[in-house]
């Protein structure tokens, strides 16, 4: 077993339990050295109340200890799981004796880098606890736990299992025709890749669901001052206010706020707000509020039915020409049907898509939501099925698949099958690399599995 290490578990600072890990062959004669019993003989996973002690025998604390004996833990080696009342001085000083005891501070994700270095889990089950610990939505959090429980593994072994037994074929070929692949063998060869690339391509493309429930997207509200900015961004976050956590990095401040729309999480900007921050009175400007615009997935530019349009209204729009963006027409509870009508018509012949809503009796929100998201493929978040959310994995996917498409050029090219099995091997490992298996011992181990003949 490699070195003992130790975290705490929970988030620092007050709170009614902070639970210390520790995990290593030396976990055991930590756990005993803290209830100051040598003789500690705890059943495994069963939690039992001890007083702790330090290295003097002082009692410290009284602590819930649970003892995961190797391999049954999840790292798979010793763990010892203390579960301290929730002082932050005295959980220091419980790690502070661990360390002294020669454990050493887990590095960020060890525990998991061990689980998985012991076959405890798969790599891709591996980064789902850190997504699901990161969930910013149920949805997210909810598809994080199906790749924990082996979803996304369980989603390509078939497909790997398929391109294996074309690879194996291939390599047998080679070791043992003589000529050509005969015509009707390749383009049985041809047609399994070309559904292997359909899956491939099928789970790839869950992506852009995945991305949009995991990342979410950001929308700015720009728009002339007095517009209505600032109402809008109240009216849209009180509809459906996120419950807002401390998130490690960002600070809040009055001019994002996270939101929740159909399960995406949307981080709203109100450029009212960044004209407010930097004292300057002025209109906000097309050019202060471009940088905001440019980061933006989705610009919802705000005008004033009540009032005529005006040439920085126009110029708003023409600015965000090439953006995703919304025109949302506002103040729509001040003028007629008519009024709203001739105003909208004033817009029309710029292209954008249009919403009418008022800010302040909250009509038409939904359907700017709506269209918020329904650029992004919000449809696809509601379908039930599996969705991949890690930028990693999608990105092996989509090589797995041009390497398979090389080869079945190749293929109707009729190149010989060393050349075409090179893509499908490269394919075969970016696949395996999504879930961390050591692809070439797995694969030398089936190909040989097949060849009868003792050699
Ligand atoms: P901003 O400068 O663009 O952020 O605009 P504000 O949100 O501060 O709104 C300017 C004024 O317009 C305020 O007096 C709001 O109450 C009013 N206002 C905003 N939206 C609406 C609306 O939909 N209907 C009406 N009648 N008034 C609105």
């Amino acid at each position: 077993m490699p070195d003992t290490i130790v975290a705490l578990a929970t988030p620092t600072g007050r709170s009614g339990i902070g639970v210390i890990r520790v995990s290593g062959s030396d976990a055991l004669m930590i756990a005993r050295r803290l209830v100051a019993d040598d003789s500690f003989h705890p059943t495994p996973r069963t939690a039992t109340l001890q007083g702790l002690h330090d290295l003097n025998g002082e009692a410290i604390d009284e602590a819930i200890v649970t003892y995961f004996k190797t391999p049954h833990s999840f790292t798979g080696e010793d763990v010892v799981e203390i579960s301290c009342h929730g002082s932050p001085v005295l959980l220091r000083q419980v790690i502070d004796i661990c360390l002294s005891l020669d454990a050493r501070m887990a590095e960020p994700g060890e525990f998991s880098l061990r689980a998985l270095a012991n076959g405890r889990m798969d790599l891709a089950e591996a980064e789902a606890i850190r997504d699901l610990i990161d969930a910013q939505t149920v949805a997210s959090a909810r598809q994080a736990v199906r790749q924990m429980r082996g979803e996304m593994s369980a989603t390509l072994q078939p497909v790997k299992d398929d391109l294996l037994d074309v690879i194996v074929v291939l390599e047998s070929a080679l070791e043992f025709v003589e000529d050509d692949l005969p015509d009707f063998q390749t383009e049985s060869l041809r047609a399994r890749l070309g559904l292997i690339t359909e899956s491939v391509r099928k789970i790839a493309d869950t992506f852009r669901a995945g991305k949009l429930i995991r990342d979410g997207l950001r929308v700015a509200i720009v728009g002339r001052p007095n517009v209505g900015k600032s109402s809008l961004f109240n009216a849209l976050l009180g509809h459906d206010r996120a419950i807002v956590t401390d998130i490690a990095g960002t600070t809040r401040d009055q001019l994002h706020e996270r939101l929740i729309i159909s399960d995406i999480p949307i981080s709203l900007i109100d450029t009212a707000g960044l004209r407010e921050t930097t004292d300057t009175v002025e209109s906000i400007g097309v050019d202060r509020s471009r940088a905001v615009m440019a980061d933006a997935d989705v610009v919802i530019v705000m005008l004033d039915v009540s009032e005529p349009i005006t040439d920085e209204d126009r110029e708003i729009i023409t600015s965000v020409a090439d953006l995703e963006h919304i025109v949302a027409l506002n103040k729509i509870d001040k003028v007629s049907e008519e009024e709203k009508e001739l105003f909208r018509s004033k817009v029309e012949d710029q292209r954008s898509k249009i919403a009418s809503v008022s800010a302040k009796t909250a009509e038409g929100l939904d359907h700017l939501q709506t269209a918020i998201v329904e650029p992004f493929g919000a449809q696809e978040v509601s379908n039930s099925g599996f969705l991949v959310t890690d930028a990693r994995h999608h990105d092996l996917l989509v090589r797995a698949r041009s390497e398979i498409e090389l080869s079945i050029g190749q293929l109707d090219e009729k190149k010989s099958e060393e050349i075409i099995l090179i893509g499908l091997h490269n394919a075969l490992r970016y696949l395996g690399e999504i879930t961390g298996e050591t692809t070439t011992e797995d694969m030398l181990t089936r190909i040989f599995s097949t060849f009868c003949i003792g050699k």
